[in-house]
């Protein structure tokens, strides 16, 4: 029996339909025919994929390809979920996210969990070990994507566990990374999680079970493309010898959106395991002029906090245009993506920090190029 949280009556297993935080029965389905989103009605709503891409907007810059393809299989993951109980089955698609340190990876399912309101857990690839599945590794996962649900198994059960650094449990990977990690052994142990089992915890009783957890792995893959910009040379001489092998500058820049399963092989990915990862998502390398889009625009844009702190000591703080230019710049040099922005922005601004909020006299401050070249 579950109860409906529609109506509030119990219903019986088959007369109901599981949603993602809440359930429908038959009846009430009759009543809110109109759409599939009915049902996702309770403490929250499955936006639809237009409207996740919107809300990813408003924090992620660039990365379109990869916002509005995860919009879409997100919406179809949670879909499948609530339509269990019917009689098709449906297989999970898993995703791959390959993308440049700093680009985003991360970020974007941070975002998207906030966003669907579903616990998440981020995980690395080089800490699990051959026996991860049955080791402290995946235990630790799955514990703290329970306490992420605040204790709910099966909003866990809903959940997204995100595994970053896939790239270095690939095989020809193994030398770089050394020690516990076992490359294909690893792969294999972690994919009997990724595909869905029941695992039972060694201290409670409690069981989970991880069949409808959405995983994402991500990874930098440093050196896929030489292997990509290789095959596709090779193509091309294959191909028309009148053709002109060389890749031109946009092919060359945007590699990761050429990669191919037999690439994923060639890095040294397990076929099997490759196979439970069918959605590939490749994120762009983020330009400088992104760079200076992150530090301004999103709601939550670090110049916006910085300005927003000051406010609070009565100072109205503003960033020159060559400041912004600047900040870009510099971390644009160090091609770490996005990641060297805070570090830059705080290295610089601490001082300030302290200084003005003893200054009563201060109420306006203007960053420049040249305060930040001191
Ligand atoms: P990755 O996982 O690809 O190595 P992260 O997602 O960890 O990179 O990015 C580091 C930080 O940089 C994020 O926490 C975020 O603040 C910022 N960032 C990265 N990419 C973007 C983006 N496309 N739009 C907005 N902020 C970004």
């Amino acid at each position: 029996m579950k109860k409906c949280s529609f109506c509030g009556l119990e219903k019986p297993d088959n007369e109901i339909i599981e949603g993602l935080t809440g359930n429908i029965c038959y009846e009430c389905l009759e009543t809110e025919k109109e759409s599939i989103d009915a049902i996702h009605l309770n403490n929250m709503k499955l936006l639809k994929p237009h409207e996740i891409k919107k809300e990813l907007d408003k924090y992620v810059i660039a990365q379109e390809d990869a916002k509005r393809k995860i919009a879409v299989e997100v919406y179809n993951h949670y879909k499948r979920i609530s339509l269990k109980s019917k009689s098709v089955e449906f297989p999970k698609t898993n995703i791959l996210m390959v993308g440049t340190s700093g680009s985003g990876k991360t970020y974007l399912i941070q975002r998207l969990s906030q966003i669907l309101n579903v616990p998440l857990v981020i995980g690395d690839a080089t800490e699990f070990t051959e026996a991860g599945y049955v080791g402290k590794d995946v235990e630790t996962l799955l514990s703290d994507l329970i306490d992420k649900a605040d204790g709910d198994i099966s909003l866990a059960e809903k959940g997204i566990i995100y595994i970053d650094e896939i790239d270095k449990i690939c095989t020809k990977n193994r030398d770089i990374v050394g020690k516990d990690v076992g490359g294909s052994g690893v792969q294999n142990s972690l994919l009997k999680i990724i595909e869905g089992m029941e695992y039972s915890f060694s201290k409670t009783d409690e069981v989970i079970n991880t069949k409808n957890i959405l995983f994402i792995c991500g990874g930098a893959f440093d050196g896929l493309e030489k292997i990509i910009e290789k095959r596709i040379h090779k193509q091309k001489t294959i191909g028309f010898s009148s053709e002109n092998t060389e890749l031109n500058i946009e092919e060359k820049n945007n590699l990761f959106k050429k990669v191919t399963e037999e690439d994923l092989l060639n890095y040294g990915f397990v076929r099997e395991f490759l196979g439970r990862l069918p959605m590939i998502l490749s994120l762009e390398k983020l330009s400088e002029e992104d760079l200076k889009l992150i530090l301004t625009k999103p709601k939550n844009a670090i110049v916006k906090q910085y300005t927003a702190l000051l406010k609070a000591d009565n100072v109205k703080l503003k960033f020159s245009k060559d400041a912004i230019d600047y900040i870009a710049k510099k971390a644009y040099e160090k091609g770490t993506g996005a990641r060297a922005l805070n570090g830059i922005i705080s290295d610089k601004l601490n001082e300030l920090m302290y200084e003005i909020p003893m200054k009563e006299d201060i109420t306006e401050y203007t960053i420049t190029k040249e305060f930040l070249e001191h």
